[in-house]
């Protein structure tokens, strides 16, 4: 079986019209005779499941563990791609030795990450054998056009961003009942375990909330949706470049399109302890106001105005409705990133753990209060002299 799903024709199908360097036409071509072999000679099931396996291998698993190589084995050349210096190596140090807490993360992410694979093909068994559904995505002859793909991509990116910031806000983040309080606890032992993302950490957590956290919002719109083959190929293209490009912690190579905004809200969900920035790619951050910025000076800010990581005296960056004016709170340089991150981890080894955020709060009510103060003594100066 395992033969028959990696094929030839999956594999010409999803990778070789992106590396080939034929004509449009000949490509054309191809591409209908490759893909009138594949629907004819697989059923639904083989199909669905041997172009998720195609496309998370070639976009995800080849590049995330040849950048996870590259942080390991030459630190001293990855660190200069590093948004966040050395801090988000996986050792933190690149003087560091090798350790098997870093293998231990990337064999948890390639297993999780098979465990997603076994899910989808459950749910597939389930759905056309034992309730005699048909299958997840659409396998027709025709082939959609450009919007066709475009419009669907968009709907079902939407939905997972709904989905996704939905379940890691209030069920992998929330303490309300004993099973979310469970959940929760996993997640954060298993995921925010990690100082900072790096490469292979996109599927790393314990995996009871991997699979709720990361596999249902992706797969679940597009089985809903009952996707075309072709633009579920897309989709999980698309899911998994942003993966791979936004754990990777690399600067430049993210800059593209949105990417690079993306990663650092990642890189800062972490950071902040959870703060905020609980959806993939921060539409309904935006609209619910859950967003956190690192401002220049190395806090991470909340959209509501709470400084959620101290590094340095809140009063040096005034900030209006919790955004900074004339855009500071734009991304800083690399070099100014490193010095706030290398800054706010100084910061961390002061104090006591735990009473950073407590600290932080407490300088600030302080500030407002002698503010205040000073507002009452201005004004009772001004009566007395019109008297
Ligand atoms: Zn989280």
């Amino acid at each position: 079986m395992a033969s028959s799903i990696f094929a030839i024709p999956f594999f010409a199908i999803f990778v070789l019209p992106l590396i080939g360097s034929y004509g449009a036409s000949f490509n054309l071509v191809f591409f209908y005779m490759t893909w009138t072999i594949l629907i004819y000679s697989h059923s639904a099931f083989k199909i669905e499941l041997g172009s998720t396996l195609t496309v998370r291998f070639f976009f995800y698993v080849i590049p995330s563990i040849v950048f996870f190589l590259f942080d390991i084995f030459m630190p001293s050349g990855s660190v200069m791609l590093k948004a966040q210096g050395e801090f988000g190596l996986p050792a933190k140090s690149k003087r560091s030795k090798i350790r098997r807490k870093e293998f231990k993360v990337a064999g948890w992410s390639l297993l999780n990450l098979v465990s997603g694979l076994a899910l989808q093909a459950l749910i597939e068994i389930t759905r056309t054998s034992y309730f005699r559904c048909q299958s997840t995505m659409r396998l027709e002859f025709l082939v959609p056009m450009p919007w066709e793909i475009a419009v669907d991509l968009l709907l079902v990116i939407i939905a997972r961003e709904v989905l996704a910031y939905v379940i890691h806000r209030y069920v992998l983040h929330s303490k309300h009942n004993r099973v979310t309080r469970r959940i929760s606890h996993y997640h954060e032992t298993w995921y925010h375990s990690l100082h900072a993302p790096y490469p292979l950490t996109a599927h790393y957590d314990h995996p009871l909330p991997y699979l709720i956290g990361t596999v249902i919002p992706v797969i679940l719109p597009a089985a809903v949706s009952r996707l075309h083959l072709i633009t579920y190929a897309v989709y999980m293209t698309v899911i998994s470049l942003e993966e791979t490009l936004t754990f990777s912690g690399y600067l430049g190579m993210p800059s593209l399109l949105f990417l690079g905004g993306v990663a650092r809200r990642r890189e800062m969900h972490l950071l902040s302890g959870a703060a905020g920035n609980f959806g993939p790619w921060g539409m309904m951050d935006w609209l619910f106001r859950s967003g956190v910025t690192e401002l220049a000076n190395g806090h991470a800010m909340g959209e509501t105005g709470a400084v959620a990581q101290p590094a340095a005296p809140a009063a040096d960056v005034p900030t209006v409705n919790g955004e900074v004016p004339n855009g500071i709170t734009s991304r800083p340089s690399r070099r100014s990133q490193r010095l706030t991150t290398e800054a706010s981890m100084r910061t961390r080894s002061m104090v006591v753990p735990g009473t950073e955020h407590i600290e932080e709060r407490v300088d600030q009510v302080i500030a407002q209060h002698a503010r205040r103060r000073q507002r009452q003594h201005r004004l009772r100066r001004e009566v007395l002299s019109d008297d």
